[in-house]
């Protein structure tokens, strides 16, 4: 593609972003709200901690208590000190966080890109995937990829329930494999 082609295409991920901001407002929270809530259904054990999401929204420490003290206002999330480590928080969805994910605003997405053919799906997927992860890597910053693609994923390993994390030294389900980590470092074809 030419120079001028390829600024298009930007332009197409801008118009993406207006529109799933534009989406957002109208349903009454702010894109970000709507991130957290999303993260916060996505992330595994591990990564649902205040410093884990300031990470993964490349947000301030400040922004990211303020955003989490307006949806624990709404009763959306709840703020706990994590029982593992005292120093660190556990950040949950309620059961009315949750339920709202199900009027996501982004559903409008996953459905579009459904009408698409199998296979255009997956390749939209891995290229939106590279750039993504291209992107945070040059800002040195974390992917937060899913746990099952990460180079600690021991699948079916003998030490699982069914599956183990080889750096946390946990066991690990099928569901948790699904999750994205903070520690995700991806496997690039390892095992
Ligand atoms: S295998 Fe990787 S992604 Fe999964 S819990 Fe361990 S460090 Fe996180």
């Amino acid at each position: 593609m030419n120079p001028k082609d390829l600024q298009a295409t930007a332009g197409l991920l801008e118009r993406i972003g207006r529109l799933l901001a534009t989406d957002a407002h109208s349903s009454g929270l702010a894109p970000v709200q709507w991130e957290v809530l999303r993260y916060l259904d996505r992330a595994n054990e591990f990564s649902r901690s205040s410093a884990a999401l300031t990470a993964y929204l490349g947000s301030t420490k400040g922004t990211v208590s303020q955003t989490v003290k307006a949806l624990e206002q709404r009763g959306l999330v709840t703020n706990l000190p994590s029982k593992q480590d005292r120093r660190r928080n556990r950040l949950s969805l309620t059961a009315t966080g949750k339920k709202l994910l199900l009027d996501d605003p982004m559903m409008v997405w996953p459905r579009a890109l459904n009408a698409l053919p199998e296979t255009e799906q997956q390749r939209f997927h891995e290229t939106l995937e590279k750039l993504v992860r291209d992107r945070l890597q040059s800002q040195g910053r974390q992917a937060f990829g899913m746990c099952r693609d990460c180079k600690y994923f021991g699948r079916e390993h003998e030490n699982g329930q069914p599956h183990y994390c080889k750096l946390l030294e946990v066991p690990l389900s099928d569901a948790a494999s699904e999750q994205i980590c903070f520690e995700q470092v991806a496997a690039y074809g390892q095992e």
